[in-house]
């Protein structure tokens, strides 16, 4: 069902793990896309300084950038709310608040802004920035650099549900671990300081470019189901070129035409994306239900 803003506010999900290339950002654009064709209004909050997931949405992070465009504002305490910093997409119904290499000085900004007033709670800028967006709309899905920086730490802390997509290679499964475990410890450390915050709903691991013919993959599996048994997700993300090539002209596989050449490839990712949306939006519906 559809959020009843007079019940619920918007579910934040944020889409994260240390490491690079592991999918992060396409996920968070077909999570977006997803959800939007199913009816809801979806804010997409970049905050890596890369600003990929900006691109996806025909906005170029070098060019077309501004400070005001992003969470910035937020991070020198010049701004409460994200608001301002909203713009539209070519995509209707999705909004977004873009990134861009600017971003990188977000990391020292926050911590100095606490050194000069104590009581600037930098951890969590982002969570109080989203509080009048929460009320406009019905999703909000933040793409995160592959690092456990300050702007990560405020993008778990504004989540109520985290996607980790994570391709089942050893090297991506070691990096992963090391983020689990950071991620779990940060956020219980801070819930320990913030009681009343204790606001996760649910935390899914995503197996993502999933190559069928990797035999190694098959015994990474293993140790990710052992790991993270029940937060792994019984569906996998097809590795495909036509994921790869949607990327490299600014869309994704929703972007596609579907009568094109490589019509058969792209029903096999956009299934698999739909069953991943399949599962992450009744976990939505249960957030708003609470
Ligand atoms: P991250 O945000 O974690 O760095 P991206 O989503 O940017 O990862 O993906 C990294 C690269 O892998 C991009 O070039 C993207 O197009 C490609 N890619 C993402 N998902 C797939 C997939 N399922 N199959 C093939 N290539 C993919
Ligand atoms: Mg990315």
């Amino acid at each position: 069902y559809l959020r009843d803003p007079a019940l619920a506010t918007a579910a934040v999900i944020t889409v994260a793990n240390f490491k690079g290339g592991v999918s992060k950002t396409t996920t968070a654009a077909v999570l977006a896309q997803g959800l939007s064709l199913r009816g809801h209004k979806v804010l997409v909050v970049d905050c890596d300084p890369q600003g990929s997931l900006t691109t996806l949405f025909g906005v170029l992070p070098a060019s077309e950038v501004e400070e005001e465009d992003t969470i910035m504002p937020l991070c020198t305490g010049e701004a409460e709310s994200i608001m301002p910093s909203i713009q539209k997409t070519y995509w209707d119904g999705i909004d977004l608040v873009a990134a861009a290499p600017l971003l990188f000085s977000a990391e020292f900004m926050l911590p100095l802004k606490q050194v000069k007033d104590r009581s600037f709670a930098f951890w969590r800028v982002l969570d109080n920035g989203l509080d009048e967006a929460r009320d406009e709309y019905d999703v909000i899905i933040i793409d995160t650099p592959p690092s456990l920086s300050y702007i990560t730490i405020n993008a778990l802390m504004a989540a109520n549900g985290v996607v980790m997509p994570l391709p089942p290679s050893s090297l991506d499964f070691a990096s992963s671990a090391q983020f689990w475990n950071l991620f779990t410890e940060t956020c219980n450390s801070l819930f320990d300081r913030n009681p009343d915050n204790k606001k996760f709903h649910f935390i899914d691991v995503v197996l993502s470019r999933v190559d069928r013919g990797d035999v190694a993959s098959a015994a990474v599996r293993e140790w990710i189901m052992s790991a993270y048994g029940p937060k792994v997700l019984p569906i996998e993300i097809p590795k495909t070129s036509i994921a790869a090539s949607a990327s490299a002209t600014f869309g994704t596989v929703y972007d596609i035409d579907p009568a094109s050449v490589q019509a058969k490839t792209l029903k096999r990712a956009h299934d698999a994306y739909e069953d991943l949306i399949n599962f992450i939006e009744p976990q939505i519906e249960g957030f708003w239900a609470d």
